[in-house]
């Protein structure tokens, strides 16, 4: 007799990280026999794979687990199970307070999902840990890693299984996981642990898979992209898997994300300029630009050597995007900081700035500080600095009419004619697109189509098609 197949929805909340996350426990479950539906209440087990980086990210992740819970009342979901990082940060604590989710389950449950979700529907749901923090598991030397059990949340070693949830032609390729940084504002490291490597073999056999699978732009994930390798004994590493990356057939865009400057290199500098397929996009974490508050938020540089940073790029590659996060409200910035961050932030002509208020993350070094911003102070820097970020992000975008983009083809608009897609300088979901008009006849998603900048919509761009 069959055994009957079991239904499962991810729902994935949170960053691109997650996003690859939520494919590979998808590939694990479809290996184990679940069948994967994408509407969770046409699923037996609903998993929730939650974000739990700042204050709106958490509740937005209690709301997706609230709506699952309502779902088994109309739909066929029997159960609601939270993972990812709110699950992992909080567990025991998060399982008490929500009794809508069946089972909280943290990033060491991953390797093992389906017999998890099984208990679950059982009616056995495993008990929610309780969250230790994983920095315990510094220090790692190249040594120590060759011996260790250790493995990329979300990822074992070998070669395991993804199954991708969406058809985008790009795709997140998690190259590491973790950070072993120690920024006062920041919880990451605790959750998600020591900063650790995937082997270059896997993260190109995982590049090739991706391939067949109709992706024609790797976005490569981790919390730290500059220190990829060191825990292998090979800090250039990086440098030598890309070539390898963008020429993987099918291939035709490799793109790297969170660079962080205390760590940028310059023989990494002209490898991504260097390096064919490689695209001039540098999504490089500023934070702030006061070299005082830098020091308080256990950072490091300044304005000038920011600057430095942004003209030698430009000095290879004019067109380059660039990409960065900036916070105010840490503990103690005065108004001579935020006076800083401006003058970095009219000199550096960025392409694309998001702006965050400080909030006091549980655990952090920064939530001890005594002197604390008032938040309707903080809530008026991000509004000033808000403003005068899409100001500066629309004159940029601005300096590229006349330019000619290539634009990968991410939107088809059946209804409205409309198609948009992506140009080099821009990263996906937050960097704005590239909206095409003219001869749109037969362009279909995954194309690459070149045209001229004609007009500009903030950080969009409007280009027409090239014959
Ligand atoms: S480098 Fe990034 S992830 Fe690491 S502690 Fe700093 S902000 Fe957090």
């Amino acid at each position: 007799m069959s055994v009957p197949t079991r239904s499962v929805a991810l729902v994935t909340l949170g960053c691109t990280r997650n996003d690859v996350d939520s494919e590979e426990l998808a590939g694990r479950l479809s290996a184990e026999g679940w069948t994967l539906v994408d509407d969770a209440a046409e699923a037996d087990v609903a998993v929730v794979n939650t974000c739990g980086f700042i204050e709106q990210a958490k509740k937005d992740s209690i709301d997706a687990i609230l709506e699952a819970n309502d779902l088994r009342e109309h739909g066929r979901t029997q159960k609601v199970v939270a993972v990812g990082c709110l699950a992992e940060r909080y567990g025991k604590e998060l399982a008490d307070e929500l009794p809508e989710a069946d089972a909280v389950l943290g990033f060491d449950s991953y390797a093992d999902m389906s017999s998890h979700l099984r208990a679950v529907l059982d009616g056995h749901a495993p008990e929610a840990h309780t969250p230790g923090d994983r920095r315990r598991l510094l220090p790692i030397s190249p040594v120590e890693r060759d011996a260790s059990e250790l493995s990329v949340p979300g990822h074992g070693a070998g070669d395991l299984p993804r199954a991708r949830l969406d058809d985008k032609p790009w795709a997140p390729l998690k190259i590491a996981s973790g950070c072993d940084r120690r920024c006062a504002f920041c919880a990451i490291p605790a959750f998600r642990g020591a900063f650790v490597s995937r082997r270059p073999s896997d993260v190109v056999a995982e590049g090739r898979w991706l391939a067949t699978q109709g992706v024609r732009e790797l976005f490569l994930v981790s919390e730290n992209s500059t220190s990829y390798g060191k825990d292998l004994g090979d800090l250039d590493l990086l440098e030598q898997v890309l070539p390898e990356l963008t020429t993987i057939e099918g291939i035709e865009r490799v793109r790297v994300s969170y660079l962080q400057p205390a760590e940028i290199r310059p023989g990494l500098l002209r490898a991504m300029a260097s390096t064919e397929g490689v695209v001039p996009w540098y999504d490089i974490s500023f934070q702030h630009a006061s070299g005082p508050l830098l020091r308080r938020m256990r950072r490091f540089g300044d304005t000038d050597s920011f600057l430095g940073l942004i003209e030698g790029i430009r000095e290879r590659q004019p067109e380059a995007g660039i990409r960065s996060n900036v916070i105010v409200g840490f503990p103690g910035e005065t108004e001579e900081d935020v006076a800083e961050l401006e003058r970095f932030l009219v000199g550096a002509r960025l392409d694309v700035v998001g702006v965050f208020g400080y909030s006091d993350e549980d655990g952090t070094e920064g939530e001890l500080l005594t002197d604390k911003i008032d938040p309707d102070v903080i809530a008026t820097r991000v509004d000033r600095l808000t403003r005068l970020v899409e100001e500066l992000t629309a004159q940029r975008a601005e300096e590229r009419i006349g330019q000619v983009v290539e634009v990968l083809v991410e939107d088809v608009d059946e209804e409205s004619g409309e198609v948009s897609g992506r140009a080099a300088h821009q990263g996906p979901d937050v960097d704005g697109v590239t909206l095409l008009t003219g001869a749109l006849e037969g362009v279909e998603i995954g194309a690459f189509v070149a045209a001229e900048v004609v007009g500009t919509e903030g950080i969009d761009l409007v280009a027409e098609v090239l014959a």
